[in-house]
């Protein structure tokens, strides 16, 4: 398993005048389901692209098992994104788009066959591999863009925003099915989103981010509980 350290992270984008994130430091302890909340803008998508390596860190580290991650490429890292808008391929069925990661890493076919076919079993998409992402419900696409992560058998996931473009009825659904997968792959989440419900329901630690710093860190009965 893994152990994950975020030491004094800042960020500056080219050009910005100011930091979208300052000093960011954060221990997550192994299989933790962390979530980063807070209003727009206030650094949590910045903070998970860098720990995904798809923005650079202008200043501090982050670690995996003690190991300084910073310029490691992309696809090198153990860590698997869900995106919010899915990012499904329109023209790839439903088991091409979940395999597409392990395809551009070269994964043995056979292999990537019966981890996409696991990945399926569990999210109850089995009958659904030949489809193209069009012929989905909100839902299905949803779990799609989950099994994409799931295959890649990363340590760490990272999702950003992920339930934000379904209807409220399957927003409250999925985030038990997020929470269930959680528990079952015993994997480290790193989950964003400016909703306080879903991070006080989905959570063991919340991290409340405000204007690019951490507020306030701790489990969602310390931080809404207290008297
Ligand atoms: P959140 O995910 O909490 O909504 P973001 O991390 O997206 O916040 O944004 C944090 C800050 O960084 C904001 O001020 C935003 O405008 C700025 N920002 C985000 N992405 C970029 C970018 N690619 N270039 C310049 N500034 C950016
Ligand atoms: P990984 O889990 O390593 O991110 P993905 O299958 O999610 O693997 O994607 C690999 C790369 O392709 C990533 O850099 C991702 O941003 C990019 N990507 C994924 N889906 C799309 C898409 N629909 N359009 C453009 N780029 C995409």
């Amino acid at each position: 398993m893994v152990e994950i350290n975020l030491d004094h992270i800042y960020k500056r984008y080219p050009d910005a005048k100011d930091y979208a994130v300052t000093d960011f430091d954060l221990h997550i302890k192994d299989g933790e389901f962390i979530v980063f909340v807070g209003p727009s803008g206030c650094g949590k998508s910045t903070t998970l692209r860098m720990i995904a390596g798809l923005e650079d860190i202008t200043k501090g580290d982050f670690k995996m098992d003690g190991k300084v991650m910073n310029k490691v490429a992309p696809k090198d890292r153990d860590i698997a994104m869900v995106f919010q808008n899915y990012a499904l391929y329109p023209h790839m069925t439903v088991f091409d788009n979940m395999a597409f990661g392990l395809n551009i890493r070269k994964n043995d076919k056979a292999d990537t066959k019966k981890r996409v076919d696991k990945a399926a079993e569990i999210l109850g998409l089995t009958d659904y591999l030949d489809r193209k992402p069009a012929a989905l419900s909100g839902g299905q696409r949803q779990r799609v863009a989950l099994g994409r992560a799931i295959v890649r058998e990363a340590n760490l996931f990272l999702l950003d925003e992920p339930l934000s473009n379904l209807d409220a009825k399957l927003r409250v659904q999925m985030r038990t099915e997020i929470a269930q997968l959680h528990q079952r792959l015993g994997r480290n989440f790193i989950y964003v989103t400016h909703d306080q419900v879903e991070a006080m329901t989905m959570a063991d630690r919340i991290v409340i981010m405000n204007a690019g710093k951490i507020q306030q860190v701790g489990t969602p009965f310390e931080l809404y509980n207290k008297p």
